[in-house]
């Protein structure tokens, strides 16, 4: 036993990860960004049942959310088109993981011991 606090990584598995992630990254769809959000909402018309007590909110709506240069945007969308842009969504979260990974890979490579 060596006197290391950190296992070795061994170059062979390092490089066979990488390429394993990279093959995953090859063949993933486009990589949406946002999250998709379940909304319920209150309107102007203060006779309407969303501002009885206790309210009847509108919705559930589902809505993209991102951030657009600091700032969020919002837009509301169809079942549909949730359902159409929610893997898109789920393959930016996935690739998010996979650059989180390849980078600690890059730090054991950098600093072995
Ligand atoms: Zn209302």
């Amino acid at each position: 036993m060596s006197g290391t606090t950190r296992a070795r990584v061994a170059p062979g598995a390092l490089e066979r990860r990488r390429a394993e992630i990279a093959a995953e990254i090859a063949a993933m769809g486009l990589p949406l960004p946002g999250s998709l959000v379940e909304r319920r909402t209150r309107c102007g018309n203060t006779r309407c049942r969303c501002h009885d007590d206790p309210p009847r909110l509108h919705g559930p709506y589902l809505t993209w959310t991102r951030k657009v240069e600091n700032k969020t945007v919002t837009r509301t969308l169809s079942p549909e088109q949730a359902e159409r842009l929610r893997p898109l969504l789920d393959n930016a979260r996935r690739l998010r993981e996979l650059v989180s990974e390849l980078e600690a890979l890059a730090l054991a490579h950098a600093e072995p011991n």
